[in-house]
């Protein structure tokens, strides 16, 4: 497997795919890999002829009081789980190589990125939809996959994908866990032993939410995404490590509010453990 951190090195490689008719997968990540990452890189090499890792962790997403300096990475690591997982290449680019020091030009979206993560991290989701759409046009894959795991990003580059007339298919992959239920994030290497048993608050609470839920549907009476986020709520308060920064349900992959839960919709949550900050969802489709 190759490493290469230059554009017109992929660009080259992945025009002799091209010429050689061969189908390419891009899965975008910020390295650190882990399972999560692990089960998108297979399901990309399952369905595309030539799979490429984007390893690339994006200044352009991070707030100026975020975790940019200390966000873990491991290059080394990442190549053995690229290898174990059957990717082509790994597209390493240094932040010179993908922002000149002259870089003006932005995509930004008037939608989808106010609420939820957008809330808090008001200039995130234009770092993440100026690199991706960079990361399409220097690759041009016919499928990119992303994980449910961040939600509020899959729904804004499908979108984004379909309003920009981009030629390649977005994939959504499940969220891939811990045994005892923590969803799988490079950031949960940021906790100490007692934050780590105190995150299982997430999924937990998001079960009940989920609970709750297929028992309206169940008995045919809708409930309210109130009383969904309530409960949820209520779960995440009883643990004394654990700071909530938004509990909400909204369509999807619309996201817009919702007052009943009687259609496709995201019930996602962002908490603090101690001070790293976790995010967590269900989908009901
Ligand atoms: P990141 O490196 O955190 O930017 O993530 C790169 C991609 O991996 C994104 O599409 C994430 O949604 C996805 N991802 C991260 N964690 C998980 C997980 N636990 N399960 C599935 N996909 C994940």
């Amino acid at each position: 497997m190759k490493i290469t951190e230059k554009i017109d090195e992929i660009r080259n490689i992945v025009s002799e795919w091209r010429a050689a008719g061969l189908s390419v997968g891009l899965v975008p990540t910020m390295g650190f890999l882990h399972e999560g990452h692990k089960s998108l890189i297979e399901r990309a090499v399952s369905s595309n002829d030539r799979v490429i890792v984007s390893d690339f962790v994006n200044p352009m997403q991070f707030g100026p009081s975020e975790d940019l300096g200390s966000y873990p990475r491991d290059l080394d690591q990442d190549e053995k789980l690229c290898e174990s997982a059957g990717a082509d290449v790994i597209f390493h680019p240094a932040p010179s190589e993908m922002y000149n020091d002259d870089f003006s030009s932005f995509v930004d979206m008037t939608t989808l990125t106010g609420g939820l993560c957008g809330r808090t991290r008001p200039i995130h989701f234009r770092g993440v939809c100026t690199v991706i759409t960079k990361l399409l046009n220097i690759t041009t894959p016919d499928r990119a996959y992303f994980g449910q795991k961040d939600a509020q990003q899959l729904a804004v580059i499908m979108h984004m994908v379909s309003d920009l007339n981009f030629d390649t298919e977005i994939i959504g992959c499940p969220s891939i866990r811990e045994a005892d239920g923590l969803a799988k994030s490079s950031r949960n290497t940021y906790l100490s032993a007692n934050e780590r048993a105190a995150a299982t608050i997430l999924s937990k609470a998001l079960g009940e939410g989920r609970a709750m839920l297929g028992s309206a549907v169940t008995s045919g009476s809708p409930v309210t995404a109130d009383a969904i986020t309530a409960t949820i709520r209520k779960v995440i308060e009883s643990e004394p490590l654990a700071k909530i920064d938004y509990v909400e349900a909204v369509s999807w992959p619309g996201l817009e509010p919702i007052e009943t839960a009687d259609g496709p919709l995201l019930c996602a949550v962002a908490v603090y453990i101690g001070k790293t900050r976790l995010i967590d969802n269900f989908i009901s489709e």
